[in-house]
């Protein structure tokens, strides 16, 4: 068995099959052992979970999902992968392979297909993803969550700070809130950027997200709610007294009563404001 977890059997199967790692889909491959299983132990899979593995490359996470989970299914949109990919991957009876956009398909749907299950089958999802894509995947995720129980996802740091920031800080914002509506953060680990091939330029975090499975933020329109906070954070130096006389289009000082009423101080800003006081103030400006 070929383990390409480790940086010299991933150059001979990269040589072998005449493979470089491609800038334009984020391939830096983990080369670090005792990464891999705090990955695996952060993402609590167990022996009857079936786990959505994002951007396999040459499987060094793979590998190890395999030998802990019921099934594992990996997409990667490189189909120069598949050759190393079913070599790498002989062993494991468990493991199917899917060249794909992960962003062009339906996860629950290829999973089911994969594995001949029942359609409303739930999923755990763990990955070191695509970092050029790493917002459009937690959307994704989150928006058609139905069935996902977990998402473990390695991503650029400077994102997962982002996730798992606070109100009061620059890094406070849409993603935050966005993430927060859906899903329970956890900040999982800090992966150093030198257990990646090639090494990139910034560091990493491992983050758990635990989608709930009933809404927590109580909000009479979704995509109100969605629009105004991406609106806000759009014009984040702006008063939310400005914003919201603005998105709703009212006057000042009938924007300013209803403020009061919502409980929220109109000279705040915009990463002033907690998830619960977007979705008051929303709420208040609807009904
Ligand atoms: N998980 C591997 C590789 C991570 S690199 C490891 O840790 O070693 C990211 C992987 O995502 C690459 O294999 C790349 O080909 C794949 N990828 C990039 N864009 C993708 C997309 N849109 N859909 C699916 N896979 C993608």
């Amino acid at each position: 068995m070929i383990k390409t977890s480790s940086i010299s059997n991933l150059k001979i199967i990269m040589r072998k099959y005449n493979l470089y790692p491609k800038k334009k889909w984020g391939q830096n491959f983990l080369i670090d052992d005792n990464i891999i299983r705090k990955i695996i132990a952060t993402a609590g899979i167990s022996s009857d979970d079936y786990v959505v593995e994002i951007g396999p490359g040459l499987g060094a996470l793979t590998q190890e999902l395999a030998k802990v989970a019921k099934g594992v299914l990996s997409i990667d949109i490189d189909k120069n992968l598949k050759e190393p990919l079913y070599e790498i991957l002989t062993p494991y009876d468990n493991c199917q392979l899917l060249f794909a956009d992960i962003l062009n398909i339906d996860i629950a749907q290829v999973l089911s297909d994969s594995f001949k299950l029942e359609k409303d089958i739930s999923y755990r999802v763990c990955a070191n993803i695509p970092y050029n894509i790493t917002s459009p995947i937690i959307f994704n995720l989150l928006e058609n969550s139905s069935h996902l129980k977990s998402a473990t996802l390695m991503m650029q740091k400077e994102v997962a700070t982002r996730i798992l920031a606070k109100p009061n800080s620059k890094e406070y914002g849409l993603l935050t809130i966005m993430v927060a509506y859906h899903a329970k953060a956890e900040l999982g680990l800090q992966v150093s950027k030198n257990c990646f091939y090639p090494k990139p330029e910034i560091d990493s975090t491992v983050i758990n997200l635990i989608p709930y499975d009933e809404p927590v933020i109580n909000v009479a329109d979704e995509k109100l709610f969605k629009d105004f906070v991406k609106s806000a954070f759009q014009k984040r130096r702006k008063t939310i007294l400005n914003i919201s006389s603005d998105f709703f289009k009212m006057e000042k000082d009938i924007a300013n009563n209803i403020l009061d009423k919502a409980k929220i101080k109109p000279l705040d800003r915009p990463e002033n404001l907690s998830i619960d006081d977007f979705a008051n103030l929303v709420n208040a400006f609807t009904s």
